[in-house]
């Protein structure tokens, strides 16, 4: 299977005409190619964006004519869910149950802001009274323009749909840079739209690596906004290049979030949710909550549990019946989580379980679920994202020394607090300096809800009316009524 650039409405080669292998994380055996995008391939695709917004409908046209665009691409997401879902395993090494759940989301997504748009456009402008009636004033909101996005692999299509679908949605026309770990199942949404009755342009997908085809995306000058989910040193990166000409720029990026588990809780619904909360997806997870601060007198009668439920996972690919864990993404990530392990060890932590290869699984990349307790505070395994399944234990005594430790991080992306007494969990919800806090659980997340980070997490919102609105530019409109006087030596009283 060799998938092609999609530019201005057409599947086309690279212009340098290279293409990437695409392996299967389970075998480590390439079974597609996807093509290998440059800067002049960067520079066709935002050329196309660029006309298709300054001088194309998609911007100018009803919303009611976009949403029934973006309904179609969600119809035939769905339709394809099975299909999909084999790719996107295939690709990433996610249980087939997982990669399901991501499709059917993405569907979501698409429906979500197709009704988002009609909404948005049926509330109108809002007329703004300034006190002064020889002004009327309003607001009103645009789409932004020109939308670089570039996405990382752990939720292929998701991620890609969860910028995708707004920015389109809002009016904006964009080019999409997927990981090159896991381009495919974005490969098949370009066919969606195209298929669906976008106009050409609106919509481009430039794959390739990250400095070939991601670097020229950021810095183009023709894009207006980047948008972009991976790393922070990437993020970093992507920033830079934002500030240098100033354009608008949203960040999702990673963490290390905390789960405080309080004495008073069911201890197996704890075990239940923690395990969801660092094992789901092969703890591939940004908001995964992988330091888990447990009150001292249930610290070891939890741990021991925890312990026995992650020998009881089942690892091994993800079409195998009864799977609940499959391999990570890459050879790269395989062993940049097994070196987080060592530095765990190394720090002095107490290896529960867990810690290198299974034994049974000759090939793929798989990882065991790991547990460390008695993890220190300023060591890396606890301090750093290690974007694996690894748990890391501490204990707590107070119910301050839990907020001050879950707070003590340059990240601020989730946090989870499990305990009875629904006031005490009120109270941490609020002092957690995070942007999304579960209680009583750990992950769910939904698309009419804001995502994003506090501190080294991002900058920005996806999802929800958040995630609508940060495709939009707001525009004030102030109408002097010229049959009145006005001397502009007189200032305005409410300028003064
Ligand atoms: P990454 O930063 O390595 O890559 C992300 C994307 O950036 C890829 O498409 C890659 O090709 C591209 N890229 C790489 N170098 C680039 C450059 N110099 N210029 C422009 N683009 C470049 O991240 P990853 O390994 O794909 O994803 C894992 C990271 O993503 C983790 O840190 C995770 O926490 C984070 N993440 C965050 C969220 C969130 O919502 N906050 C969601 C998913 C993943």
């Amino acid at each position: 299977m060799r998938n092609l650039l999609f530019i201005d409405g057409a599947f086309v080669e690279s212009l340098r005409g290279g293409f990437l292998d695409v392996l299967d994380p389970a075998t480590g055996e390439s079974f597609a190619q996807a093509a290998a995008g440059t800067g002049a391939d960067v520079d066709a695709a935002v050329l196309a964006a660029r006309r298709a917004f300054d001088h194309g409908q998609w911007p100018r046209m009803a919303a009611a004519s976009r949403a029934a665009i973006l309904r179609r691409v969600a119809t035939e997401i769905r339709a394809n869910l099975e299909q999909l879902s084999v790719l996107e395993m295939r690709d990433n090494g996610k249980p087939l149950k997982e990669a399901r759940w991501d499709i059917a989301d993405a569907a979501f997504c698409f429906d979500y802001y197709a009704d988002m748009a009609e909404q948005v456009e049926a509330e109108g402008e809002t007329a703004v009274d300034v006190g002064d009636e020889r002004f009327a004033c309003r607001i009103r909101k645009e789409p932004l323009g020109v939308v670089g996005a570039i996405t990382p692999w752990n939720f292929p299509l998701l991620m890609a749909a969860w910028k995708v679908a707004p920015a389109l949605a809002a009016g904006c026309c964009i080019v999409l840079k997927p990981s090159e770990l896991c381009p495919l199942s974005c490969a098949e949404l370009a066919r969606y739209l195209h298929d669906a009755g976008l106009p050409p342009g609106v919509f481009n997908l430039v794959t390739g690596l990250g400095t070939e085809a991601g670097a020229p995306l950021s810095e183009h000058p023709g894009v207006d906004k980047l948008a972009f989910t991976g790393s922070q040193a990437t993020g970093s990166r992507v920033m830079q290049a934002a500030a240098r000409d100033i354009r608008n720029v949203s960040l999702e990026l990673g963490g290390k979030s905390p789960f405080i588990v309080f004495a008073d809780c069911d201890l197996d619904k704890a075990v239940e949710w923690s395990q969801f909360g660092v094992f789901w997806n092969q703890g591939q997870i940004c908001s995964a909550t992988s330091r888990l601060l447990v009150e001292r007198p249930v610290y070891e009668a939890l741990l021991l549990k925890l312990k026995e439920a992650a020998e009881r996972i089942v690892i091994g690919p993800g079409d195998q019946e009864g799977v609940q864990m499959g391999p990570l993404v890459s050879e790269l990530q395989c062993c940049r989580v097994l070196e987080g392990i060592a530095s765990g060890i190394a720090s002095g932590a107490r290896l529960v379980t867990g810690g290198g290869r299974p034994s049974h699984l000759r090939q793929g990349y798989f990882v065991e679920p790991t547990i460390f307790a008695d993890v220190a505070t300023d060591s890396w395994i606890w301090r750093e994202e290690v974007f694996g399944p690894v748990l890391c234990l501490h204990p707590f005594d107070t119910e301050e020394e839990a907020i001050a430790l879950a707070n003590d991080s340059r990240f601020g992306l989730a946090g989870a607090v499990m305990s009875d007494d629904l006031a005490r969990c009120d109270r941490v919800a609020k002092a957690l300096r995070a942007g999304v806090v579960w209680i009583n659980c750990s992950q769910p997340t939904f698309t009419q809800l804001p995502w994003g980070g506090y501190k080294a997490s991002g900058i920005g919102r996806e999802l929800g009316r958040h995630g609508y609105e940060a495709f939009l530019e707001v525009k004030q409109i102030t109408r002097f009524d010229h049959t009145q006087d006005w001397n502009w030596y007189q200032p305005l009283v409410n300028q003064i």
